[in-house]
């Protein structure tokens, strides 16, 4: 395991894992969610929450066969200074490959499985989220985890992601930027993209007050605009 003592970051500054798909989407929404403390609910965030309550709901874990199964899981990286709570992961019996467990008869594979509500996206947010759980596991327990599983609940199945060395760099690379936000407690100013339409500050964000030439000039549209309805 990482030793505690070898992390640059204190407990107290650990980030929160999840933020990972926040900043990758937009660094703003994860500045102003993370470092703002920030939340506006759109439909998506709701039904979100309610498909990830669904899968873990406290911690618990069962057996099937060979398979174990934990819901719920904390986790945690001295090494990336963050910390969080897989949805699902599963330790699938193999004795010449495997890990021991604790209280557990037998050797077992480690997999994190991430649960979406929707469909598989263009972006690597969930792919970056998936590969941080797997670096927390790997530090947490001492062992090697080659891939994991994404599920999506619109197209109903599970998509395997091997976890390559390149998106390892990739979720370093993102943490320490992340870190280096927040010790400043910097909010990057709007930046509208595509992505604005779908985001779920949209209206904390305002993005299009940014747009508009002034403050005032905003207001006197919106009064204007309101005197025509
Ligand atoms: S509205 Fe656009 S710029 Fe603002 S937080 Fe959302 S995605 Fe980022």
């Amino acid at each position: 395991m990482y030793p505690k003592e070898l992390s640059r970051y204190k407990e107290e500054d650990y980030l929160m894992l999840s933020g990972i798909q926040h900043f990758s989407f937009c660094r703003r929404q994860w500045a102003l969610i993370h470092i703002e403390q920030q939340w506006d609910e759109n439909l998506r965030t709701v039904e979100g929450n309610i498909f990830h309550k669904k899968a873990h709901d406290g911690y618990s874990s069962e057996k099937r066969r060979d398979v174990i199964i934990s819901r719920g899981m904390p986790v945690f990286s001295p090494a990336l200074g963050i910390s969080g709570v897989c949805d699902i992961v599963e330790f699938y019996r193999d004795d010449k490959k495997g890990i021991s467990l604790h209280g557990r008869e037998g050797r077992y594979l480690v997999y994190p499985v991430e649960y979406k509500k929707g469909q598989p996206k263009e972006d690597e947010a969930d792919v970056l989220q998936l590969a941080a759980q797997a670096m927390c596991l790997e530090e947490m327990l001492e062992c090697e985890i080659e891939k994991g599983y994404l599920y999506y609940g619109e197209i109903r199945r599970r998509i395997e992601v091997w976890l390559d060395e390149k998106i390892r760099q990739q979720v370093r690379d993102t943490f320490e930027e992340m870190h280096h936000y927040y010790e400043r407690r910097y909010t990057p100013k709007v930046k509208r993209t595509k992505a604005c339409n779908a985001c779920s500050l949209k209206d904390l964000c305002i993005p299009k007050l940014m747009k508009e030439r002034c403050v005032k000039e905003y207001i006197s549209k919106r009064i204007e605009e309101e005197s025509e309805d």
